[in-house]
């Protein structure tokens, strides 16, 4: 729809490797070895592919995919470059990019998280249009000494790019790790002034999602199976729930999207906001999820204009780049009318 195509949208949970569309993987791979195959294209269909029956566990592996065309320093460059390009065209005028810093043999975690930054301010001159944000991320899969490095990376880079990297991610398949095991590094990142994001209840695990809400968080990710005194809970604390409606659908977590928690969030006027999660893996976009939502649940033009006014309100973005957003919001809105 042309109305929510123009929406100054925003976006608050996009993890950088799994938002590089079909197209963008294309020419990610032909920027890398010159052409791409009749073989590669097909990889692709598969990598968008969904089994009826799929699970997350599946989800997580297709990421190996992208992760091995970002696994140089120039792919990895021309990769978060290109997401920015997909979110701009898609006239998202603010991201929060999260991603997982790595190791390999190419590349050290400050070189990743010093390549995706160098890439990003690159991007902002390309694409003037839009405001990107870092969101380093925890991999809850990974041995607590990655998160630790990350966190230490992260209160460096916050200091050396304050207006880039806010905050953290404490993502990664859910069935893997504890959170009470990264409380300590958490904390730590928390008292360095990082913002944390939280991944949540993407599960049903009722003990960790109560640690989860005791810890604390600025924003909480999925949230699918928070009970109704969570949901009052995050509410009375001014935290919004990122709702990612068709990732939750692909990734089997939610069986039907008219059982789709944003149903109750917005029954019980919780705080929300609606991401793409990996528009590159789940093919969707950011004006695609209003539609989306629109369709199942009838959002009217005013509720999706106040979606969007909800999400300029609980980005990480300081008050003057918060004010500017949601200038560009009502303008759009007036325009219409
Ligand atoms: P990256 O951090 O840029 O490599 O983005 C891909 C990574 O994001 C995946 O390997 C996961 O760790 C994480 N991720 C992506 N989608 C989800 C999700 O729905 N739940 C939890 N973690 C996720």
């Amino acid at each position: 729809e042309e109305f929510l195509k123009k929406l100054p949208k925003v976006e608050l949970h996009a993890h950088l490797n799994g938002s590089l569309g079909i197209e963008s993987l294309r020419d990610l791979a032909e920027r890398l070895y010159g052409s791409t195959s009749e073989e590669f294209s097909q990889l692709c269909q598969r990598f968008i592919q969904f089994d009826r029956n799929s699970d997350l566990d599946a989800c997580f592996k297709k990421f190996s995919f992208v992760h091995e065309l970002t696994s140089t320093v120039e792919g990895l460059r021309y990769a978060t470059e290109l997401a920015v390009r997909d979110f701009d065209k898609d006239n998202v005028q603010y991201v929060e990019i999260r991603t997982t810093p790595k190791a390999n043999s190419n590349y050290s975690r400050r070189d990743y998280l010093q390549t995706v930054i160098d890439a990003i301010r690159t991007a902002r001159e390309k694409y003037p249009r839009i405001l990107v944000k870092l969101l380093p991320s925890i991999n809850r899969a990974e041995p607590l000494a990655a998160a630790e490095e990350t966190v230490s990376l992260s209160i460096e880079f916050a200091r050396s790019h304050p207006d880039l990297v806010l905050g953290i991610d404490f993502s990664g398949n859910p069935g893997k790790g504890r959170f009470a095991d990264f409380v300590p590094i958490l904390s730590r990142a928390r008292d360095m002034g990082l913002k944390l994001v939280i991944h949540c209840a993407e599960i049903e695990n009722p003990p960790e999602v109560k640690e989860m809400l005791q810890f604390g968080m600025s924003r909480c990710g999925h949230g699918t199976f928070l009970d109704p005194i969570d949901i009052t809970y995050l509410k009375e604390r001014n935290i919004a729930i990122e709702c990612c409606l068709t990732s939750n659908l692909k990734s089997g977590t939610v069986p039907d999207l008219k059982e789709h928690h944003l149903k109750r969030l917005m029954k019980a006027d919780a705080h929300k906001v609606l991401c793409t999660d990996d528009s590159g893996v789940f093919d969707t976009t950011l004006s695609k999820e209003f539609l989306l939502a629109s369709e199942v649940f009838g959002l009217s033009r005013n509720q999706c204009i106040s979606l969007t006014l909800e999400a300029v309100h609980h980005s990480l973005a300081n008050d003057e780049e918060r004010n500017q957003m949601a200038v560009k919001v009502k303008d759009y809105a007036a325009s219409l009318a």
